[in-house]
């Protein structure tokens, strides 16, 4: 059997290889547009196609979900493919993008909304659903206007309702606002929420698949995920699959943050080089790439990785967890010298605190103490000791809650500890030096 040759270097995506053509918005996000750039084209073939060949395409284009946990899609949403047992099945988009530097979904939402469509119904023939949910942010009001019209538009076109572009396939998509809160991006706190309860995370398993909206089969799946979906139908799975290395296929919606000359979301190949994709989509860092400091990789809830690490390293699931780190929601943020990285982790810190529901004691009083202690960081206050005590504080927290919130709140801690250990002794030793010249000073 011959043995398929696997690529060795990655990115630099062609314009027609990217699947999100309007990410700039430079054209017409309605129906006309969206048809122009090539949606809903065959979407009825796809759809007659039935449910197990379009499983069969997402297990072979490899996608593995792209709203932070990276769990192979063919087979999630192949867990709705039962025997059906009475209870109706839902789709449910996760569309509450709140991760701090995520902001890729909201783009596909203000300018590519139709693939975002068309993904649902697609997705929910694959699962035997008969009605998608997309539960968004508050803040997204906007996005919702705009998904809210785009659907209209789907409805009055027949693509959506009754009999589906004429396949006999009845299919709703409904938008509902979420309300500002972090934790309802958490699958469970998300149907929590929907149903019209506090959003409160769920134990798991039962997973949704099993019991989820509504006590029914569920499958709660991001925004980027269901887009991707009907491209991956037309173009093959095989064509996917041929972007990025072995268990991480595909092409990828990067946003790219903070100490960079040209902040943007691009969509480039898995599997890019790190350094690549901020020196040729964004101007580089600002001072240049030896004026980098740190880069938390895949939004605030990974942990960061030190320059040395982020020249090499690959932009995928495997290359960025063997680096301490991960890819989560691919929100890349860039951090220089100039920047102060103790304030930064800080901040998240109080973020964590703000965001906690409370329920998991770990979580509701170590993100507090975390909050505590990071800030006297901030001001060199601390003492050495509390370098340790800090660190077991996060492995306290770390794996002994309900949700990923607190392994979330957990990890940038860490990542600061393990490696600007000598930044925060830096601070502390400078903080009593100053106390002791105050200290001197006043005995004089
Ligand atoms: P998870 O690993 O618990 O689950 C991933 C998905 O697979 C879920 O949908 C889950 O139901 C399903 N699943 C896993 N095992 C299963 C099984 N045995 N049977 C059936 N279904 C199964 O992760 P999670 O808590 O959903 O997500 C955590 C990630 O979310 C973090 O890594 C973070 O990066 C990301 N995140 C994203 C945002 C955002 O704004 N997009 C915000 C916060 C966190
Ligand atoms: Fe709530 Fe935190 Fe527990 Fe998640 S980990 S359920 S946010 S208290």
């Amino acid at each position: 059997a011959q043995v398929k040759q696997e690529k060795t270097s990655f990115g630099n995506l062609k314009d027609s290889d990217r699947i999100f053509t309007n990410l700039y918005g430079r054209h017409d996000y309605r129906l006309k547009g969206a048809m122009a750039r090539g949606d809903w084209h065959k979407t009825k073939e796809i759809i007659l196609k039935g449910s197990d060949w379009i499983l069969g395409e997402l297990k072979t284009s490899g996608l593995r979900g792209r709203g932070g946990a990276g769990f192979p899609s063919g087979m999630k949403w192949g867990f709705m493919n039962k025997p059906f047992d009475g209870r109706p099945k839902y789709l449910v988009v996760n569309a509450d993008e709140g991760e701090p530097g995520t902001c890729k979904d909201r783009e596909i939402m203000r300018h590519d909304p139709h693939k975002l469509i068309e993904g649902c119904l697609i997705g929910g023939v694959a699962m035997g659903a008969r009605a998608a949910y997309i539960y968004i942010r508050g803040e997204f009001y906007n996005e919702a206007c705009i998904l809210q019209e785009a659907i209209n538009e789907a409805y009055k076109a027949g693509y959506l309702g009754k009999d589906c572009l004429g396949t006999g396939y009845n299919f709703d998509v409904f938008v509902h606002r979420g309300a500002g809160a972090y934790i309802c991006g958490e699958e469970t706190a998300l149907i929590e929420s929907l149903e019209g309860k506090q959003g409160k995370p769920r134990l798991k398993p039962p997973f949704p698949a099993d019991i989820g909206l509504f006590g029914c089969p569920t499958t709660v799946t991001n925004v980027e995920t269901v887009a991707v979906a009907p491209t991956i139908c037309r173009r093959g799975g095989d064509w996917f699959a041929s972007f990025g290395r072995e268990r991480n296929r595909g092409t990828k919606l990067f946003c790219i943050s903070g100490q960079v000359n040209n902040p943007c979301t691009v969509e480039e190949e898995m599997s890019v080089p790190l350094k690549d994709l901020i020196e040729r989509h964004c101007g580089g860092v600002i001072g240049g790439w030896d004026n980098l400091l740190a880069i938390i990789p895949g939004g605030s809830s990974v942990p960061l990785m030190p320059k040395n690490v982020c020249d090499t390293v690959l932009m995928d699931f495997d290359a960025l967890v063997a680096a301490q780190s991960g890819l989560g929601t691919a929100a890349v943020i860039v951090m220089n010298k100039q920047t102060d990285i103790v304030k930064c982790i800080a901040r998240l810190s109080l973020f964590y605190k703000h965001e906690s529901c409370g329920q998991c004691t770990p979580c509701r009083e170590g993100c507090n103490w975390l909050n505590k202690m990071m800030w006297r960081f901030v001001d060199g206050k601390a003492k050495p000791s509390e370098i340790d005590m800090m660190w077991e504080l996060s492995k306290q927290i770390e794996g002994h809650t309900i949700c990923a919130l607190g392994d979330a709140a957990a990890w940038p801690v860490q990542g600061l500890i393990r490696h600007f250990r000598p930044e925060l002794e830096r601070r502390m030793a400078e903080f009593h030096k100053q106390v002791l010249a105050e200290q001197g000073a006043k005995q004089i």
